[in-house]
């Protein structure tokens, strides 16, 4: 069995809608199909999207990269869709997860603004380029994150120990044992 690796930059045609959790909710609904696909098929990997642009780097067994590649060409949340790299793998260079998404806005930030570039538009990255991509969502991958947030996000989206109602309600409990201490104290 050969194993494969492929690149690709689409344009999404749907009108990106608030971020949810983090993620635009288009891109989460792929990203759930992705995942237990992937896994399934033993494909790793990982998404960028920014600025209505997809960026996907897949590897794995050749006939499930070529299945799933199949299917995401017909699929039409997607289109003007460029294949970057497709060409045999020696050995996998991914280890933890079946479809990363990357929302590493910043490194991709760095990362085109270190090559002078103004936006996110991957089909027109050159090799050395989509070489770059790769190796950042690789890295994060390595970092076994789920960074379905960005670092501003994440501290938004961070759940909180007390919802503001139950804080007010302990503040109160708290002043009337308060009241009550003092109260039983003065009567001493
Ligand atoms: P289903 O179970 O048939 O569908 C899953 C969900 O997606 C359903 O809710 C369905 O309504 C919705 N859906 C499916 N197709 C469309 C569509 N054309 N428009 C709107 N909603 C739709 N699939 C993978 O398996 N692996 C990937 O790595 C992968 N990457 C993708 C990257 C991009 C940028 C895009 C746009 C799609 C990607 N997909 C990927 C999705 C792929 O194109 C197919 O939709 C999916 O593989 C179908 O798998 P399924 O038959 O198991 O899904």
């Amino acid at each position: 069995m050969s194993l494969m690796r492929l690149a690709y930059a689409s344009e999404a045609t749907f009108e990106a809608k608030p971020v949810e959790k983090g993620v635009e909710p288009h891109v989460a609904r792929i990203l759930m199909t992705s995942r237990r696909n992937n896994a399934r098929g033993k494909l790793m990997g990982g998404l960028y999207y920014g600025n209505n642009h997809f960026f996907q780097y897949l590897e794995g067994e050749e006939d499930e990269v070529r299945k799933t590649y199949e299917r995401i060409l017909k699929d039409e949340r997607h289109r003007n869709i460029v294949t970057l790299i497709e060409e045999p793998l020696a050995e996998r260079t991914f280890t933890n997860w079946s479809m990363k998404y990357v929302p590493l806005s910043r490194d991709v930030q760095r990362l085109l603004e270190s090559q002078g570039l103004q936006y996110f538009e991957p089909a027109s990255f050159t090799s050395a380029q989509c070489e770059d991509m790769i190796e950042l969502i690789r890295n994060s991958s390595h970092d076994q994150k789920l960074v379905n947030h960005d670092d501003t996000q994440t501290m938004r989206d961070a759940p909180q120990a007390f919802s503001p109602g139950l804080k007010a309600g302990l503040i109160a409990a708290a002043l009337c044992l308060l009241g009550a201490l003092f109260f039983a104290g003065s009567m001493l």
